[in-house]
Parts: C-alpha cells; sequence; structure tokens
C-alpha cells in the first residue's frame, strides 16, 4: 500500500500549482499522466550533459547517450517481463505502434482475410485497421459489446473463423473504464490460429502487465500515460513474429546497406526504428519505469483500486448521475452524465473549481453511438490522486448541478 501519498505528491511538481485559484486537482490522467521530478530531471541531465545522435557515433557523447537510450529498452523489457530486447521497438506512441502494425502486418494478409476489432476500442485501434482492410481487400469485423460496456464473449467466439487472421483488443476502455479479461481472448485467438494484439495503453501504468504470462503476440503503449515524456511509446511483438514482419518506414538506423539496385535492412527491433529516434524521451521513459518499479505497480494498483471504490461510492449519490459503463471488472477511469448538463458544461463548470476531467467522445465514437450519446463527462485517477481530491470534485459536480438546476 502506498503510505506517504503527501511525500508521494511532492515527486510531482504539478501538482502544487493553481488553476483559477484553486488547487489544482488534476483527474485527467488515462488522456496524460504528470511527471514526476526523476523523469524531469532524467531529459534535462540527458539535454544539458548527454545530448548526441545514437548508434552511429564512434565519440564518448555518441556512446553515453546510445548506452543511456538502449538502457531504456532493457527496462522495458525486464517491466513487461518479454524474452528478448529485440522484442521491445520505440515509436511515438500507442497510435504509432498500431500504425506501424497495420501497415506491416496488413501487407502479409490477403484478400478476403479478416481483421476483428471490438466496438470499445480508442479509434488509434480501429482506423489503422480499417485503412489497411480498404487499401488490400480485408475484411474489418466488429466484436460487440453489450449494455454494461463489456465485450460479449460469445459473440467474440462465434465470429472468429478460419479467416481471422487478428484480433485487435484493448486491456482497458479509455472511455468506459472495462477491464477486459484479455488472457481468454488471447487463448482463443490462438486456438483459432489468429494473431492478437493488445492495446495496453490504459493498462501501463495502473496494474502489472506480464507479456509472457499473457502470452499475446503484441502489445502497445504510451509513455505519456505513465508518467514519461509524449512522443515516446512501445511496440511489444514476438521476436519470430517481428522478424518476418516487412519494415514499415525506411532510413536510417533501419538499413544495414544501400546501393541503388537493393537495400539491406537491418535485424530487429532496429528494422522498424527508422530515422533518428527520440532520444531524451526514451531515456525520460526509462526513468518513469524505475519510478514504477520503485513505488511496486501491485500497491499502485492497490491504492488505485481503494481510491476508486470511494469515488464510486461518492458518485453515485449526486442526484441524476448517470454512469456510463458497468462492467464487472473495472480500472480507474469512469465516464458520466449529470443530467440534462451537456459533458463540456460540467468540464467547464468544475474547472472553475480547479478540478481537471475530460469531456467528449474520448476518441471511442463507436461506444458513444452504441450508447447513443454525443458525448460524456470522465473522471480518470491516478496514484497520485486522494479522496480529498475526490471530495473537492464532487462538491464541484453540485455546483454545476445547481447552476443548472
Ligand atoms: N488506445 C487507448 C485505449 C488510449 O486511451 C489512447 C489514448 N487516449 C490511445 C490508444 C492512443 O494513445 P496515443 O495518443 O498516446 O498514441
Amino acid at each position: 500500500m502506498i503510505n506517504n501519498i503527501n511525500k508521494l505528491r511532492q515527486n510531482f511538481p504539478i501538482l502544487k500549482r493553481e488553476i483559477n485559484k484553486k488547487p489544482l486537482v488534476y483527474l485527467d490522467n488515462a488522456a496524460s499522466t504528470q511527471r514526476p521530478d526523476c523523469v524531469i530531471e532524467a531529459v534535462s541531465e540527458y539535454e544539458k550533459k548527454c545530448h548526441s545522435n545514437v548508434h552511429r557515433g564512434v565519440h564518448k557523447l555518441s556512446y553515453i547517450a546510445t548506452k543511456s537510450y538502449e538502457s531504456t529498452r532493457d527496462k522495458v523489457k525486464k517491466y513487461i517481463n518479454a524474452n528478448d530486447c529485440k522484442e521491445i521497438i520505440f515509436t511515438k506512441g500507442a497510435t504509432d505502434s498500431l500504425n506501424l502494425l497495420a501497415s506491416s502486418l496488413g501487407e502479409t494478409f490477403k484478400s478476403g482475410d479478416e481483421i476483428m476489432v471490438s466496438q470499445m476500442e480508442h479509434h488509434s485501434n480501429i482506423v489503422p485497421w480499417q485503412n489497411i482492410c480498404k487499401k488490400n481487400g480485408l475484411n474489418l469485423v466488429m466484436i460487440p459489446i453489450d449494455n454494461n460496456g463489456e465485450i460479449i464473449k460469445e459473440e467474440f467466439n462465434k465470429l472468429l473463423n478460419n479467416k481471422t487472421r487478428l484480433v485487435a483488443i484493448s486491456h482497458v476502455s479509455n472511455a468506459l473504464g472495462t477491464i477486459n479479461p484479455i488472457k481468454e481472448f488471447i487463448d482463443e485467438s490462438h486456438k483459432n490460429g489468429s494473431l492478437i494484439v493488445i492495446d495496453g495503453a490504459q493498462a501501463m501504468s495502473h496494474m502489472r502487465v506480464d507479456v509472457k504470462d499473457l502470452d499475446c503476440d503484441f502489445y502497445v503503449f504510451s509513455g505519456h500515460k505513465m508518467f514519461a515524456p509524449t512522443g515516446t511509446g512501445v511496440l511489444f511483438g514476438k521476436k519470430e513474429l517481428l522478424e518476418i514482419m516487412p519494415p514499415y518506414q525506411f532510413g536510417g538506423e533501419m538499413i544495414l546497406s544501400v546501393n541503388f539496385n537493393q537495400t539491406q535492412y537491418n535485424d530487429i527491433p532496429y528494422k522498424f526504428e527508422a530515422g533518428t529516434p527520440n532520444i531524451s524521451g526514451v531515456i525520460g521513459l526509462g526513468a518513469a519505469i524505475d519510478y514504477l518499479e520503485d513505488i511496486n505497480i501491485d500497491k499502485i494498483a492497490q491504492y488505485e483500486s481503494n481510491l476508486l471504490n470511494y469515488l464510486l461510492e461518492k458518485i453515485i449519490d449526486v442526484p441524476e448521475i448517470k454512469i456510463i459503463g458497468t462492467p464487472r471488472k473495472r480500472s480507474g477511469v469512469v465516464s458520466f452524465l449529470l443530467g440534462d448538463i451537456h459533458p463540456h458544461d460540467i468540464g467547464t463548470i468544475i474547472d472553475k473549481e480547479g478540478v481537471a476531467i475530460r469531456t467528449g467522445h474520448h476518441c471511442a465514437m463507436p461506444i458513444m453511438e452504441f450508447f447513443k450519446i454525443p458525448a460524456t463527462a470522465r473522471v480518470s485517477i491516478a496514484h497520485y490522486n486522494t479522496k480529498e481530491e475526490i471530495d473537492i470534485f464532487i462538491n464541484a459536480l453540485y455546483k454545476a448541478k445547481e447552476i443548472f438546476s
């Protein structure tokens, strides 16, 4: 359990600031998490003392930069329990990882093959697949959800067939908070001979992820949702799959030799890392993993689970509140409506109280369509939030109600 929350909060400088003359209550963690001092300092130290381009240099500074950059690969490997550093590809974020996969894998599928995507996916786990399907004559199949915001397991099993080449499902829904039973989906997909990619953007800073235990083929996530800088992300892929996949972008480190007749590509992971990477960002990602390892992700999960229960207890007492998505297993993401107040108005009013939440379709328009609503307000917690902050948020909701009554 996290014992000294006040001390922990001291590590996040932004949490000390005021917004609209009120202490910031940051409850928009599903959109992006804040950075602790150790991440800010790692990036700053690198920029001040160690910057140089990686991999190709023979000089000392390039060696230092390369060593720091590559050490993150090892940290990620250990953090998600991958088999090999070669299975860790650095990207710009979850969206970039999914685009890489869709583009590369899409080339290996043939007309008539099917890609299955759940109805609760973020646009980043729909549109790249939709695009490659259109381009290559593949079929995109939607796995429906139920009124609780859970993927319908029976439908999933029914839809799997001998044309299903790939299944793409989120670990945790960013719009509903649903924690999907991904192990079951992975096992079923494999029994059917299909590959499966898990979008872990909303899981990484909240729960232990063990790709070996899950046995997923691919797992993607973003650095900025796990206390690291923006513009960083990871594609984990099983080595034997990455090795046979064609490259996505061309130039720079992904090349071994070039002449005007032909080009020889580098081995994984570099085959998928064209151009000069986000060196400082990746070093920041390494520091974020050190931070998470230091606290222990299981302690974070336990703390957040208590905080989520407190949030749910309080929010259901607010008159005319309607929670969108009532899954059996959920993370600290709660979407809601408040009477007939437009979600944007809720967000704007509570911002005056210093409370930051997100409103809109959360890049999950098919979910909004399913629930027949244009938008929701969404509160999302991290391990640095407190019960006092939840109280401020709830009071702000009462104020919003008062203004609109
Ligand atoms: N998938 C999910 C479930 C997400 O929540 C997000 C970000 N909201 C993404 C993918 C895309 O992440 P990014 O914008 O960092 O690429």
